[in-house]
């Protein structure tokens, strides 16, 4: 996938200036104007905290359960922001979300993953924000699908959205064990890399599903240096109306928060930059002899190719793959290697000489 060209303004709500993450706390559902303004007092003391989000209109699975308050809502976040000072975001999934936050000041919109998934939905949102300035964030798809995530980014900033970023919330996968969405962690780089300008956020609350779940996948996504997180908070997740399982208290949040590393992007000291670049460097080194081992691999397939084509031979062997990868697994396992990791590596590996042989009985490939 090329690099989309995203216009950003240059300082954005989305990120702070100082580099410490943006931190997005509240409930999964705004249920009453107490437990908005109780949650908020709340959240208001924790350390980090700096935006309020709170559901006004909820998407459900299923019909018949709670699926939000609507506009009352929206005045109770009006009050947080006038009594607590934090800044106040929620989900918009139409045109009429998007005037009704607007009138009523919430300060960032957020647009959920079931709406990410619906190009004519998020056109819909752009077009009802053109002319507006006005931070958002797009949560990733349902599904795994990178290009419909940036796809609706690139709707946004194409009706003049200039403060963007995104949301890792995790997918919809066939099996999501243990989680409730999936976390992608190579999807949340890939789309680091792509658009590296745009702040990229993790929702720990929808990818665990539960609370028990949420501080490791924090904490993976500070190590892979995302730029915030936004977990939902309520002043007692017990009774709450949507997500009880996966919210936590005020207090949680704040023991979580401070449970977590958060590491720098850059080393301190031009000395301990030094350092780290001669580790690179050999990194470099080494990944250099893998291409040229790659690439020798792939001399040497072709060669055997050629050999069974002239001796009218099959290309797979399987009694040979079969003693390949265990010779290999026994190896990995002696040098400490993770099973997982050196299997996928070989499985590609041989499905790539596969398709070099096949090339070459088929004569599509130089021999
Ligand atoms: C939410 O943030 O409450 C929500 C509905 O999330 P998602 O769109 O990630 O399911
Ligand atoms: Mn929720």
């Amino acid at each position: 996938m090329s690099k989309p060209n995203i216009d950003l303004l240059p300082q954005s709500a989305l990120q702070h200036e100082d580099g410490t993450p943006l931190i997005i706390a509240g409930p999964c559902s705004a249920e009453s104007e107490e437990q908005v303004m109780q949650t908020a007092l709340q959240i208001k003391e924790v350390p980090g905290v700096s935006v309020y989000r709170a559901g006004i209109w909820k998407p459900r699975t299923r019909p018949n359960s709670f699926e939000g308050v609507g506009v009352p809502g929206l005045k109770w976040l009006k009050r947080v922001k006038q009594e607590t000072g934090l800044k106040v975001a929620c989900e918009v999934a139409n045109a009429m979300h998007v005037y009704e936050s607007l009138k009523h000041g919430i300060d960032i919109l957020w647009i959920g993953a079931r709406t990410t998934v619906n190009p004519f939905t998020v056109q819909e949102i752009a077009d009802a924000l053109r002319g507006v300035d006005i931070p958002v964030l797009v949560k990733n798809p349902v599904n795994p699908d990178l290009q419909l995530w940036i796809g609706a980014i690139e709707r946004l900033n194409q009706a003049g959205i200039k403060q963007l970023g995104g949301i890792h919330r995790g997918f919809s996968t066939f099996d999501n064990a243990p989680y409730r969405n999936m976390p992608k962690w190579n999807s949340a780089i890939e789309f680091k890399r792509l658009v590296p300008e745009l702040p990229l956020i993790c929702d720990p609350s929808h990818i665990a599903g539960k609370r028990e779940l949420l501080q490791p996948i924090a904490q993976k996504a500070m190590d892979l240096a995302m730029d915030g997180l936004m977990i939902e908070t309520h002043i007692d997740p017990s009774v709450a109306l949507s997500d009880a399982a996966q919210q936590v208290t005020p207090t949680d949040l704040q023991k979580l928060l401070s449970s977590i590393r958060f590491g720098k992007v850059e080393a301190d000291t031009p000395e301990d930059h030094e350092q780290l670049e001669e580790m690179r460097r050999e990194i470099d080194q080494l990944d250099n002899e893998l291409m040229e081992v790659f690439a020798r691999r792939a001399r040497m397939s072709r060669k055997i190719g050629q050999y069974k084509k002239e001796h009218n031979m099959t290309i797979l062997q399987v009694k040979r793959w079969d003693q390949i990868l265990e010779d290999i697994l026994d190896k990995a396992k002696k040098e400490g290697l993770d099973e997982k990791f050196v299997r996928s590596i070989f499985q590609t590996v041989h499905h790539q000489s596969i398709n070099i042989q096949t090339e070459i009985l088929n004569g599509k490939a130089e021999e």
